[in-house]
């Protein structure tokens, strides 16, 4: 059955007089929030305690504890689990887990121009239903098709649905709007509006490559300082500096994609000629090799060394320790990793920069998809 708990923050602003809209309103300072995110800190995704030891674990009194692990229950969030049999005397203890099923989460990844990807997800981003769209190849994308599918996964939802994610290619501002995408076709486009029927709940709007570099710190191997690499449609790239997701001024952090390389020949979607994703992108790729069948690993290898060279200076720059590729495994693999990986050590090698690790995305196709549905989590719970 679906469970009805407090938004925390809304992107669209709850209703007034609602709970949610007492919770959102209560500044960050507010002790009872905090204390909430505490708990909830403290058994996401899959950790057990007594109420003793959450008391212990997050500084709080065991009043103020049993309090706010009340209210969780009750809004679906926390639930009771075994008894703990103490060593010594005393009564056993309760122990109380995190309910990764009291809500879904939509989330749809456009970085495919091909085809539209569609999941849902319960509140520890395990996807419970997956959903894909096969599209005719096309200048833009028809933001209907998206909506379409949006309401097709909100239908499929077992559990109430805490928030809609959508991970796109290109410069996507604060507020969800889609400033320009020029591989969709995109200008302005804003989905926060288009999906407000579509469920009552917070529209999550971000770019594709800032999803996936969020989805790799959360889900996969956890490294606090990394560029992560989308080869797709377009090249775009995630930053990640102590944790935090870099996206910049104009929200454009990652745009490498469009820079002009030097041997670079090719018009590009932008306008320029030469950019990167003229030289590395999936489409580039697929066709040097279907030209060219037995050339695949030299092609491959080839597009890793310019990814290297297009790599070292904000390695250099940011003294990141992980550059991570994400794309599909036919492209994305070990032979591009290791031409990147000589390149960039060639490039960058120096006594007082350690190396770079080159790898490929543990998480795989689902990276956008996933980081972009954890900052729904992020906003919606605090959990992450
Ligand atoms: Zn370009």
């Amino acid at each position: 059955m679906a469970q009805n708990f407090p938004v925390l923050i809304d992107a669209q602003g709850p209703r007034r007089g609602s709970r949610a809209h007492r919770l959102a309103s209560a500044a960050p300072a507010d002790v009872r929030l905090r204390n909430r995110t505490a708990i909830m800190r403290a058994l996401y995704p899959n950790n057990s305690h007594s109420r003793a030891e959450l008391a212990k674990l997050t500084g709080m009194s065991k009043v103020s504890t049993s309090d706010v692990v009340a209210d969780l229950i009750e809004d679906g969030l926390l639930v009771e689990g075994a008894y703990r049999t103490p060593h010594g005397p005393g009564k056993p203890s309760q122990l109380l887990q995190f309910n990764v099923s009291a809500g879904n989460v939509v989330s749809i990844d456009l970085s495919d121009v091909t085809r539209i990807r569609g999941v849902v997800v319960d509140l520890a981003g395990k996807v419970m239903h997956r959903v894909e769209i096969e599209l005719s190849h096309a200048k833009c994308l028809d933001a209907t098709e998206v909506t379409k599918l949006c309401q097709r996964l909100v239908d499929m939802c077992e559990e109430k649905v805490i928030g809609i994610a959508i991970a796109t290619p290109g410069t996507v501002n604060d507020d969800g709007l889609i400033l320009e995408a020029p591989n969709l076709g995109w200008v302005d486009m804003d989905f926060v509006e288009r999906l407000r029927g579509v469920a009552d709940c917070p529209v999550v709007v971000t770019n594709d490559a800032d999803a996936a570099v969020f989805a790799e710190d959360y889900f996969g191997d956890g490294f606090s300082d990394m560029i992560l690499v989308q080869i797709a449609d377009g090249v775009g790239a995630g930053l990640l500096i102590d944790n935090n997701v870099v996206r910049g001024k104009g929200f454009t952090a990652g745009e490498i994609g469009h820079v002009v390389m030097s041997d670079g020949t090719r018009p590009c979607v932008c306008g320029k000629i030469g950019c990167l994703e003229t030289i590395v992108s999936a489409p580039i790729l697929d066709k040097a090799i279907e030209e060219h069948p037995d050339d695949s690993e030299r092609i491959i290898a080839r597009a890793g060394k310019e990814l290297g060279r297009a790599l070292a200076m904000p390695v250099a720059l940011t003294n990141i320790t992980h550059v991570v590729f994400s794309g599909v495994p036919r492209l994305v693999n070990q032979t591009m990793v290791d031409a990147a990986q000589s390149t960039i050590d060639l490039l960058t090698r120096s006594r007082f920069l350690d190396a770079v690790q080159v790898q490929i995305s543990t998480i795989g196709e689902d990276a956008a998809m996933l980081g972009a549905a954890g900052m729904v989590l992020r906003r919606v719970l605090a959990v992450m």
